[in-house]
């Protein structure tokens, strides 16, 4: 089995312990210290780092939200100056807003390493050719598989997302034998073969789909599995932790969180006290060496459990399951966060549109599809077919460009979608994973 830092990813527990025990003890004083955001929220939780003795106390560190890296001025948090800023990427706010992530070259380098570790657990290495089809750019997807994909030598195919036969022709032609991608589009690119006449299974080297960005089920790996003859494999991670950062190793047992770089809890979303191993909770990370914007305790909003046994692959890391569900209302569409606060602000914004609307999400063949059902303001509401339509093909563009993907719009008349005495239910999701 071949493993990317051996003498890290199989260092003896205690010996790792005290290597994460080091690194965030030095994380603490470094942002008591230098960062004045960190400094604050630490005296308000009443903690100095001398307070950081064991890994345990972890616990008295103040929380990060979402919210706080969207609320707070770049400048307040990100720690170090343009000059030493190499990258930027950007994940969507939960209103229109995205936030902004910032990297140094160690950021990005740590970045890389992690993704390394994680595809070569999983079975990638040298001799693979890698077709990555998360979208390149802002997202962290494209850009993040690609240089740990490149940093273990493998050879990369930059695809990106998009004209699907054209990734089947290169799939078949260069002898790929990883592709990287979400999951449904896993299952699209299946189905856009079959259309094709190739057959994934028997007329392709592909061996090994690393997917993610949204979740899934053991249900759609098996059938995966069974119809592609891939093994595949979950990643996840978050743009705010970096990105794309740790995956299943070939035992597909859970994915092994790296904690020399990284410190992972679960908590209870509800009295937010920390839970033990096994227990389902919200996961919070700690990034124990970050540098451009450094990232304590952040609570993540995705739900799941923590295992510490040791791994039948021999790597001594923990491992987190699999994510089984939100503590938020965040929907994640074909790979892409939308929180329907963000459909209501972008909504908003048009002078003709009322205040109820409805989120639809289905699942059509193997790609999710949104549908946003607005209501107009009785005085929009006309019998001028073609100004309607005006109307709708400007909230759809305004939409896409707040959220990032395209979602159909429906205008309807004041009225007639369902009106709540309690908390409002709009988002109807129809998706079986
Ligand atoms: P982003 O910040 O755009 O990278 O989105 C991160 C979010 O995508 C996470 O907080 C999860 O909710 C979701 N996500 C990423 N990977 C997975 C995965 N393998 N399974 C389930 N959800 C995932
Ligand atoms: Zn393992």
């Amino acid at each position: 089995m071949s493993c990317w830092n051996p003498k890290i990813e199989m260092m003896p527990r205690f010996e790792l312990n005290n290597v994460q025990l080091k690194h965030l003890r030095a994380f603490a004083h470094k942002l008591y210290d230098q960062s004045h955001f960190y400094r604050e929220r630490m005296v308000e939780a009443g903690v100095t780092p001398d307070d950081i003795v064991t890994l345990d106390d972890a616990v008295k560190l103040p929380f990060m939200m979402k919210k706080d890296l969207r609320e707070i001025e770049q400048a307040r948090l990100f720690m170090v100056s343009n000059n030493e800023l190499v990258r930027y990427h950007a994940s969507s706010g939960t209103t229109g807003r995205p936030t902004i992530v910032g990297y140094t070259q160690h950021d990005i380098d740590q970045w890389c390493e992690s993704v390394a570790r994680g595809l070569m657990s999983a079975g990638i290495g040298q001799q693979d050719i890698v077709q990555i089809s998360y979208t390149y750019g802002l997202f962290t997807g494209g850009l993040g598989l690609h240089y740990g994909a490149e940093r273990i030598g493998a050879t990369v195919v930059p695809a990106s997302t998009g004209n699907t036969e054209r990734q089947i022709d290169l799939l078949k032609n260069l002898g790929v034998t990883a592709m990287a991608c979400t999951p449904s589009y896993m299952m699209y690119l299946g189905e856009t073969a079959q259309r094709m006449g190739v057959s994934i299974k028997n007329d392709t080297k592909l061996k090994i789909g690393v997917l993610g960005a949204e979740p899934w089920s053991e249900g759609m790996r098996e059938r995966m599995q069974e119809w592609l003859g891939i093994k595949a494999i979950n990643i996840y991670g978050t743009s705010e932790l970096s990105g794309p950062l740790w995956c299943e190793c070939s035992e597909q047992a859970g994915m092994h969180v790296w904690s020399d770089l990284t410190l992972a809890e679960i908590i209870d979303p509800k009295t937010s006290e920390r839970l033990g191993p096994g227990e389902k909770g919200e996961l919070v990370i700690t990034m124990l060496q970050k540098e451009a914007l450094p990232i304590i305790r952040y609570r993540t909003g995705d739900i799941t459990t923590i295992d510490e046994e040791r791994c039948a692959c021999g790597r001594t890391h923990p491992r987190i399951g699999r994510i089984t569900g939100r503590v938020d209302d965040m929907l994640i569409i074909r790979g892409i966060n939308v929180f329907p606060s963000q459909v209501e602000y972008s909504l908003m914004t048009n002078p003709e549109v009322g205040n109820e609307f409805q989120i639809i999400v289905e699942r059509t063949g193997a790609l999710d599809d949104m549908t946003v059902r607005v209501e107009l303001k009785p005085e929009a509401f006309t019998d001028n077919m073609a100004g309607i339509e005006k109307v709708r093909a400007r909230v759809e563009h305004k939409l896409r460009s707040t959220l990032n993907i395209h979602a159909n719009v429906e205008l309807v008349e004041p009225g007639a979608l369902p009106r709540f005495e309690g908390k409002a239910k709009r988002v109807i999701d129809k998706r079986k994973l």
